[in-house]
């Protein structure tokens, strides 16, 4: 690494600092400096001045993420505050626990009522998407094993099947998961379990509990998927490369707040993507191509966020 542009930005600032008639850019990285980016607007702006200020390869650098952090500040990261009464479900939510005995019968009754009245208006709110808007109503059936090998819950519109196992003998007992690839599959957005982490995160941090992902164990099993990638391919490489994007978003609720989640997330609904998915990207993830293609250009464009893997089209 070249501290280069870090001492280029260094040396302009002290320049700055003594100038006693000070030139418009040096007057502005002052002014940046004494005060630090306060909203992302802001931030982006001082990063893009920073930017346009080093050659291109500088702009890679840890020496120049070093300078835009002493002089812009940390990226400002935005937890969306939630109102005290989100609206109501604005449809029905029914469930089918007749294969179960019926003991299990109350414990229905609550699993159902919480997500229809405490998950999914938050879901709602975080997703922009209203469920009425494609069913009539959402069906839970709660079975007493797999609904599919492999599978403790399966989603197929507004028709949800869980384990029992994964449903209502939780020790919390409602339901986020499924209930956002129900979603998913009525808005168009980028399932594959790209948002969960992220999304899942949100929900439990709105309810008072740990973020279900934390930051950690995401980036370790991040890079150690990214490691992987170089000896992978076909459906293989697929999944590592989805699983690498579903980590980088957990990791994402972390570092750009919960409103860049939600905003994110709805860039993939009827995605307009600026430039054409490359080669590697129609590869690995089809016709899912576009709406990463959304997603990774909208991280760049507004967050100044990229990271590379090469194997995955990134
Ligand atoms: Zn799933």
């Amino acid at each position: 690494m070249k501290p280069k542009a870090f001492l280029i930005i260094t040396a302009i600032l002290l320049l700055s600092a003594t100038a006693s008639v000070l030139d418009p850019t040096a007057k502005y990285l002052s002014e940046a400096y004494a005060q630090k980016s306060k909203t992302l607007k802001e931030w982006v702006i001082c990063r893009e001045k920073l930017e346009a200020m080093v050659d291109k390869e500088d702009i890679k650098t840890p020496g120049f993420e070093a300078a835009v952090l002493q002089i812009c500040g940390k990226r400002p990261v935005k937890m969306a505050k939630t109102g005290p009464d989100l609206p109501k479900a604005d449809l029905p939510f029914k469930i089918d626990c007749s294969k179960l005995d019926s003991a299990r019968q109350s414990v229905c009754k609550s699993y159902i009522a919480k997500t229809r009245d405490e998950i999914y208006p938050h879901l709602r709110e975080i997703t922009g998407t209203s469920l009425s808007n494609c069913y009539d109503a959402v069906y839970y059936k709660i079975v007493p094993s797999s609904p599919r090998a492999g599978a403790g819950g399966l989603t197929n519109r507004n028709r949800i099947t869980y384990d029992q196992r994964y449903s209502v003998d939780l020790d919390h007992p409602y339901d986020v998961h499924e209930l956002l690839h129900s979603i998913s599959q009525c808005n168009g957005a980028l399932d594959e379990h790209i948002f969960h982490g992220a999304i899942m995160n949100a929900v439990f941090v709105r309810l008072g509990r740990k973020p279900a992902y934390d930051k950690d164990s995401s980036s370790e099993n991040k890079n150690r998927l990214i490691k992987a990638v170089e000896t992978s391919g076909g459906s293989d490489l697929h999944n590592k490369c989805r699983a690498i994007l579903s980590e980088q978003m957990a990791i994402l609720y972390f570092d750009l707040g919960e409103e860049a989640i939600q905003k994110l997330y709805r860039s993939t609904i009827s995605p307009h993507p600026v430039s054409q998915p490359n080669k590697q990207l129609v590869n690995v993830w089809g016709p899912s191509a576009a709406r990463v293609q959304a997603l990774l250009e909208i991280l760049k464009r507004e967050y100044k966020y990229s990271f590379s893997v090469p194997g995955c089209g990134y």
